[in-house]
Protein backbone atom coordinates (compact mmCIF):
# COMPACT_ATOMS: atom_id res chain seq x y z
CA UNK A 1 0.00 0.00 0.00
CA UNK A 2 1.10 3.43 -0.78
CA UNK A 3 -0.34 6.46 1.24
CA UNK A 4 -0.18 10.01 0.75
CA UNK A 5 0.27 11.75 4.06
CA UNK A 6 -0.14 15.61 4.58
CA UNK A 7 0.85 17.90 7.37
CA UNK A 8 0.32 21.35 8.07
CA UNK A 9 -0.80 21.78 11.85
CA UNK A 10 1.49 25.30 12.56
CA UNK A 11 4.61 25.79 10.84
CA UNK A 12 5.75 22.78 8.58
CA UNK A 13 4.00 22.69 4.99
CA UNK A 14 4.83 18.42 4.17
CA UNK A 15 4.14 16.21 2.39
CA UNK A 16 5.38 12.20 2.36
CA UNK A 17 4.43 8.81 0.55
CA UNK A 18 5.16 6.02 2.40
CA UNK A 19 5.23 2.28 1.13
CA UNK A 20 3.97 -0.31 3.50
CA UNK A 21 6.23 -3.01 0.93
CA UNK A 22 9.42 -1.37 1.45
CA UNK A 23 8.76 0.67 4.30
CA UNK A 24 10.72 3.78 2.63
CA UNK A 25 9.05 7.26 3.57
CA UNK A 26 9.55 9.97 1.27
CA UNK A 27 8.68 13.31 2.80
CA UNK A 28 9.11 16.53 1.59
CA UNK A 29 8.92 19.85 3.73
CA UNK A 30 8.47 23.82 3.39
CA UNK A 31 8.77 25.51 6.94
CA UNK A 32 7.16 28.49 7.92
CA UNK A 33 9.20 31.01 9.04
CA UNK A 34 7.89 34.02 10.85
CA UNK A 35 10.31 37.48 10.04
CA UNK A 36 9.76 38.54 13.33
CA UNK A 37 7.94 36.97 16.88
CA UNK A 38 6.12 33.87 17.43
CA UNK A 39 3.71 31.87 14.83
CA UNK A 40 0.89 34.32 13.57
CA UNK A 41 -1.60 32.05 12.88
CA UNK A 42 -2.94 33.65 9.31
CA UNK A 43 0.43 34.34 7.81
CA UNK A 44 1.24 30.50 8.41
CA UNK A 45 -2.68 29.48 6.56
CA UNK A 46 -1.27 31.56 3.90
CA UNK A 47 2.27 29.69 3.98
CA UNK A 48 0.36 26.70 3.83
CA UNK A 49 -2.04 27.37 1.15
CA UNK A 50 1.48 28.08 -0.71
CA UNK A 51 3.30 25.15 0.08
CA UNK A 52 1.19 22.14 0.73
CA UNK A 53 0.15 22.36 -3.71
CA UNK A 54 4.24 22.30 -3.97
CA UNK A 55 5.38 19.60 -1.48
CA UNK A 56 2.47 17.83 -2.38
CA UNK A 57 3.70 17.81 -6.06
CA UNK A 58 6.76 17.03 -5.34
CA UNK A 59 6.22 13.80 -3.57
CA UNK A 60 3.24 13.21 -6.26
CA UNK A 61 5.69 13.78 -9.46
CA UNK A 62 8.65 11.70 -7.58
CA UNK A 63 6.39 8.92 -7.09
CA UNK A 64 4.96 8.90 -10.59
CA UNK A 65 8.54 8.74 -11.75
CA UNK A 66 9.20 5.86 -10.37
CA UNK A 67 9.99 2.66 -12.42
CA UNK A 68 6.59 0.93 -12.27
CA UNK A 69 4.57 3.50 -10.62
CA UNK A 70 2.21 1.62 -7.88
CA UNK A 71 -0.19 4.88 -7.72
CA UNK A 72 -1.58 5.83 -4.24
CA UNK A 73 -4.09 3.77 -1.85
CA UNK A 74 -4.99 6.43 0.52
CA UNK A 75 -4.75 9.76 0.92
CA UNK A 76 -3.92 10.87 5.18
CA UNK A 77 -3.88 14.39 6.82
CA UNK A 78 -3.35 15.89 10.23
CA UNK A 79 -6.40 16.58 11.61
CA UNK A 80 -5.96 17.97 14.42
CA UNK A 81 -4.76 19.67 16.61
CA UNK A 82 -3.13 22.65 15.57
CA UNK A 83 -3.90 26.00 14.35
CA UNK A 84 -7.47 26.42 12.64
CA UNK A 85 -6.34 28.13 9.76
CA UNK A 86 -3.66 25.91 8.75
CA UNK A 87 -5.99 22.56 9.10
CA UNK A 88 -8.54 24.14 7.21
CA UNK A 89 -6.14 24.33 4.27
CA UNK A 90 -4.67 21.17 4.98
CA UNK A 91 -8.45 19.46 5.56
CA UNK A 92 -9.25 21.31 1.98
CA UNK A 93 -6.32 19.57 0.18
CA UNK A 94 -6.51 16.16 1.86
CA UNK A 95 -10.32 15.94 0.40
CA UNK A 96 -9.90 17.44 -3.21
CA UNK A 97 -7.00 14.49 -3.64
CA UNK A 98 -8.82 11.53 -2.23
CA UNK A 99 -12.07 12.43 -4.58
CA UNK A 100 -9.92 13.41 -7.54
CA UNK A 101 -7.88 9.90 -7.33
CA UNK A 102 -11.00 8.10 -6.08
CA UNK A 103 -9.02 6.61 -2.65
CA UNK A 104 -10.23 6.47 0.93
CA UNK A 105 -9.26 9.66 3.32
CA UNK A 106 -8.04 9.45 6.26
CA UNK A 107 -8.13 11.96 9.21
CA UNK A 108 -5.03 11.20 11.88
CA UNK A 109 -4.43 12.93 14.99
CA UNK A 110 -1.08 14.70 14.98
CA UNK A 111 -0.06 14.09 18.29
CA UNK A 112 -1.10 10.09 18.37
CA UNK A 113 1.06 10.25 14.87
CA UNK A 114 3.82 11.48 16.84
CA UNK A 115 3.40 8.60 19.01
CA UNK A 116 3.28 5.86 16.38
CA UNK A 117 6.41 6.69 14.70
CA UNK A 118 8.18 5.94 17.07
CA UNK A 119 6.82 2.70 17.94
CA UNK A 120 6.85 1.85 14.41
CA UNK A 121 10.49 2.46 13.76
CA UNK A 122 11.22 1.05 16.93
CA UNK A 123 9.22 -2.18 16.92
CA UNK A 124 8.24 -1.77 20.99
CA UNK A 125 5.24 -3.23 21.58
CA UNK A 126 3.64 -1.02 24.16
CA UNK A 127 5.41 1.97 24.91
CA UNK A 128 4.66 5.03 26.92
CA UNK A 129 5.68 7.98 24.75
CA UNK A 130 6.77 11.57 25.97
CA UNK A 131 5.48 14.04 23.71
CA UNK A 132 7.87 17.11 23.58
CA UNK A 133 6.41 19.16 21.06
CA UNK A 134 5.93 23.10 20.36
CA UNK A 135 2.82 23.41 21.42
CA UNK A 136 2.11 20.32 23.19
CA UNK A 137 4.01 18.31 26.42
CA UNK A 138 2.29 14.79 27.39
CA UNK A 139 2.75 11.26 28.29
CA UNK A 140 0.86 8.78 26.89
CA UNK A 141 0.07 5.09 27.32
CA UNK A 142 -2.38 2.51 25.64
CA UNK A 143 -4.77 1.04 27.76
CA UNK A 144 -8.22 -0.54 26.60
CA UNK A 145 -8.34 0.44 22.96
CA UNK A 146 -7.24 4.01 23.76
CA UNK A 147 -3.90 6.10 24.10
CA UNK A 148 -4.76 7.53 27.40
CA UNK A 149 -3.04 11.01 28.98
CA UNK A 150 -1.32 9.73 32.07
CA UNK A 151 0.07 13.18 32.62
CA UNK A 152 0.44 16.63 30.74
CA UNK A 153 1.47 20.25 31.20
CA UNK A 154 -1.01 22.14 32.63
CA UNK A 155 -0.31 25.36 31.16
CA UNK A 156 2.50 26.07 27.80
CA UNK A 157 3.69 23.69 25.67
CA UNK A 158 7.24 22.66 26.04
CA UNK A 159 8.70 24.04 22.93
CA UNK A 160 6.37 27.27 23.39
CA UNK A 161 7.69 27.67 26.97
CA UNK A 162 11.61 27.55 25.58
CA UNK A 163 10.54 29.92 22.62
CA UNK A 164 8.72 32.13 25.07
CA UNK A 165 11.97 32.96 26.38
CA UNK A 166 13.93 33.46 22.85
CA UNK A 167 11.73 35.82 22.22
CA UNK A 168 12.26 37.65 25.18
CA UNK A 169 15.42 37.84 24.80
CA UNK A 170 15.43 38.72 20.65
CA UNK A 171 16.29 35.54 19.05
CA UNK A 172 14.59 34.65 15.88
CA UNK A 173 11.91 31.69 16.07
CA UNK A 174 12.50 28.80 16.58
CA UNK A 175 14.16 29.21 19.85
CA UNK A 176 15.08 25.44 21.17
CA UNK A 177 17.85 25.16 18.99
CA UNK A 178 19.71 28.52 20.05
CA UNK A 179 18.76 27.90 23.85
CA UNK A 180 20.89 24.52 23.19
CA UNK A 181 23.68 25.73 21.47
CA UNK A 182 23.79 28.23 24.24
CA UNK A 183 23.62 26.23 27.09
CA UNK A 184 26.68 23.76 25.65
CA UNK A 185 28.47 27.46 26.25
CA UNK A 186 27.55 27.38 30.26
CA UNK A 187 30.18 27.41 32.37
CA UNK A 188 28.40 24.89 34.51
CA UNK A 189 28.86 26.66 38.27
CA UNK A 190 26.10 27.03 40.37
CA UNK A 191 22.66 26.10 38.56
CA UNK A 192 20.30 29.05 38.53
CA UNK A 193 17.59 28.33 40.53
CA UNK A 194 14.43 28.37 38.47
CA UNK A 195 10.36 27.03 39.13
CA UNK A 196 10.19 23.20 39.08
CA UNK A 197 6.15 22.23 39.04
CA UNK A 198 5.45 18.67 39.03
CA UNK A 199 2.51 17.34 40.70
CA UNK A 200 2.22 13.67 40.27
CA UNK A 201 2.46 13.15 36.04
CA UNK A 202 1.46 16.71 35.46
CA UNK A 203 4.09 19.84 34.92
CA UNK A 204 3.94 23.63 34.70
CA UNK A 205 6.17 25.56 32.14
CA UNK A 206 4.70 29.25 32.53
CA UNK A 207 6.49 30.56 35.82
CA UNK A 208 9.70 28.56 33.90
CA UNK A 209 9.44 31.23 30.74
CA UNK A 210 8.57 34.37 33.07
CA UNK A 211 11.66 33.76 36.09
CA UNK A 212 14.24 33.17 32.89
CA UNK A 213 13.11 36.30 31.81
CA UNK A 214 13.99 37.88 35.16
CA UNK A 215 17.08 36.69 35.32
CA UNK A 216 18.27 37.65 32.13
CA UNK A 217 17.06 41.31 32.82
CA UNK A 218 18.72 41.08 35.67
CA UNK A 219 21.64 40.06 34.21
CA UNK A 220 22.41 36.56 34.61
CA UNK A 221 25.08 35.51 31.54
CA UNK A 222 22.59 34.00 28.77
CA UNK A 223 24.00 30.82 28.46
CA UNK A 224 23.85 30.27 32.28
CA UNK A 225 20.06 30.78 31.97
CA UNK A 226 20.00 28.66 29.02
CA UNK A 227 21.71 25.91 30.88
CA UNK A 228 18.96 26.59 33.81
CA UNK A 229 16.08 26.46 31.79
CA UNK A 230 16.99 23.07 30.01
CA UNK A 231 17.81 21.02 33.10
CA UNK A 232 15.01 22.25 35.00
CA UNK A 233 12.23 21.86 32.23
CA UNK A 234 14.05 18.53 30.69
CA UNK A 235 14.39 17.40 34.57
CA UNK A 236 10.92 17.94 34.97
CA UNK A 237 9.60 15.76 31.37
CA UNK A 238 12.34 12.83 32.62
CA UNK A 239 11.01 12.69 36.04
CA UNK A 240 7.25 12.72 34.95
CA UNK A 241 8.16 10.18 32.38
CA UNK A 242 10.01 7.49 34.59
CA UNK A 243 7.11 8.28 37.05
CA UNK A 244 4.72 6.99 33.55
CA UNK A 245 7.29 4.09 33.37
CA UNK A 246 6.86 3.20 37.01
CA UNK A 247 3.27 3.37 37.33
CA UNK A 248 2.21 1.39 33.77
CA UNK A 249 4.83 -1.61 34.68
CA UNK A 250 6.44 -0.77 30.74
CA UNK A 251 9.52 -0.69 29.63
CA UNK A 252 9.81 0.74 26.99
CA UNK A 253 10.00 5.15 26.27
CA UNK A 254 9.76 6.46 22.85
CA UNK A 255 10.17 10.11 22.05
CA UNK A 256 7.93 12.32 20.20
CA UNK A 257 8.02 15.76 19.03
CA UNK A 258 10.30 18.97 17.55
CA UNK A 259 12.11 19.45 21.39
CA UNK A 260 12.61 15.44 21.02
CA UNK A 261 15.01 16.46 18.63
CA UNK A 262 17.09 18.18 22.11
CA UNK A 263 20.81 15.97 22.90
CA UNK A 264 20.74 17.19 26.51
CA UNK A 265 16.65 15.88 26.37
CA UNK A 266 17.74 12.29 24.88
CA UNK A 267 20.56 11.97 27.23
CA UNK A 268 18.70 12.58 30.19
CA UNK A 269 15.94 10.02 29.39
CA UNK A 270 18.86 7.61 27.99
CA UNK A 271 20.36 7.71 31.54
CA UNK A 272 17.04 7.76 33.51
CA UNK A 273 15.76 4.21 31.36
CA UNK A 274 19.04 2.36 31.41
CA UNK A 275 19.07 3.04 35.01
CA UNK A 276 15.69 1.18 35.00
CA UNK A 277 16.27 -1.46 32.49
CA UNK A 278 13.85 0.11 30.09
CA UNK A 279 14.50 0.70 26.77
CA UNK A 280 14.72 4.23 25.47
CA UNK A 281 13.59 5.19 21.40
CA UNK A 282 13.93 8.45 19.72
CA UNK A 283 13.08 9.05 16.30
CA UNK A 284 15.79 10.53 13.79
CA UNK A 285 14.69 14.34 13.62
CA UNK A 286 12.54 13.98 10.48
CA UNK A 287 10.43 11.87 12.27
CA UNK A 288 10.25 14.43 15.36
CA UNK A 289 9.65 17.86 14.27
CA UNK A 290 6.31 18.27 12.35
CA UNK A 291 6.71 16.21 9.28
CA UNK A 292 4.25 14.15 7.00
CA UNK A 293 5.78 11.22 7.09
CA UNK A 294 4.18 9.96 10.54
CA UNK A 295 0.77 11.12 9.22
CA UNK A 296 1.31 9.47 5.91
CA UNK A 297 3.00 5.93 8.22
CA UNK A 298 -0.40 6.10 10.86
CA UNK A 299 -2.59 6.98 8.02
CA UNK A 300 -1.55 3.40 5.97
CA UNK A 301 -2.16 1.99 9.45
CA UNK A 302 -5.64 3.08 9.88
CA UNK A 303 -6.20 2.27 5.78
CA UNK A 304 -5.39 -1.61 6.69
CA UNK A 305 -7.44 -1.25 9.37
CA UNK A 306 -10.78 0.04 7.39
CA UNK A 307 -10.39 3.31 9.53
CA UNK A 308 -11.64 5.76 6.95
CA UNK A 309 -13.45 8.84 6.73
CA UNK A 310 -16.48 10.00 4.48
CA UNK A 311 -16.49 13.88 3.41
CA UNK A 312 -18.89 14.95 5.55
CA UNK A 313 -17.40 13.21 8.52
CA UNK A 314 -14.33 14.88 8.13
CA UNK A 315 -14.08 18.23 9.50
CA UNK A 316 -11.15 19.22 11.61
CA UNK A 317 -10.88 19.65 15.19
CA UNK A 318 -7.95 22.39 16.21
CA UNK A 319 -8.34 20.77 19.80
CA UNK A 320 -8.11 17.26 18.62
CA UNK A 321 -7.33 15.17 21.93
CA UNK A 322 -5.31 12.27 21.39
CA UNK A 323 -7.61 9.85 23.76
CA UNK A 324 -10.54 10.75 21.88
CA UNK A 325 -9.23 8.42 19.40
CA UNK A 326 -10.70 5.06 18.94
CA UNK A 327 -7.08 2.62 17.80
CA UNK A 328 -8.30 0.61 15.76
CA UNK A 329 -4.71 -0.64 14.06
CA UNK A 330 -2.79 -2.22 16.95
CA UNK A 331 -3.34 -6.27 16.92
CA UNK A 332 -4.16 -5.49 20.87
CA UNK A 333 -6.58 -3.43 20.03
CA UNK A 334 -9.52 -5.24 21.41
CA UNK A 335 -7.80 -5.89 24.61
P1 LIG B 1 2.90 20.27 17.94
O1 LIG B 1 3.49 19.02 17.40
O2 LIG B 1 2.49 20.20 19.36
O3 LIG B 1 1.80 20.79 17.06
P2 LIG B 1 4.73 22.27 16.83
O4 LIG B 1 3.80 22.34 15.69
O5 LIG B 1 5.16 23.57 17.41
O6 LIG B 1 4.11 21.35 17.94
P3 LIG B 1 7.18 20.61 16.56
O7 LIG B 1 7.86 20.50 15.26
O8 LIG B 1 6.78 19.34 17.23
O9 LIG B 1 6.00 21.57 16.26
O10 LIG B 1 8.12 21.38 17.60
C1 LIG B 1 8.60 22.67 17.34
C2 LIG B 1 9.28 23.12 18.62
O11 LIG B 1 10.49 22.38 18.80
C3 LIG B 1 9.65 24.58 18.65
O12 LIG B 1 9.14 25.13 19.85
C4 LIG B 1 11.17 24.58 18.67
O13 LIG B 1 11.74 25.64 19.41
C5 LIG B 1 11.47 23.25 19.33
N1 LIG B 1 12.78 22.72 19.02
C6 LIG B 1 13.29 22.42 17.82
N2 LIG B 1 14.57 21.98 17.93
C7 LIG B 1 14.87 22.00 19.26
C8 LIG B 1 16.02 21.68 20.03
N3 LIG B 1 17.15 21.24 19.46
N4 LIG B 1 15.96 21.83 21.38
C9 LIG B 1 14.83 22.27 21.98
N5 LIG B 1 13.71 22.59 21.30
C10 LIG B 1 13.72 22.46 19.96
Amino acid sequence: MRVLGIEGTAWCASAALHDTETDETRIESNPYEPESGGIHPREAAEHMADAIPEVVDTVLSDAAAEPGDRGIDAVAFSRGPGLGPCLRVVGTAARSLAGALDVPLVGVNHMVAHLEVGRHRSGFENPVCLNASGANAHLLGYHDGRYRILGETMDAGVGNAIDKFTRHVGWSHPGGPKVEAAAVEADGGALLDLPYVVKGMDFSFSGISSAANDAYDDGEPIEEVCFALQEHVFGMLTEVSERALSLTGADELVLGGGVGQNDRLREMLDTMCAARDAEFYAPESKFLRDNAGMIAILGAKMAAAGDTLQIPESSIDPNFRPDEVPVTWRSDASS
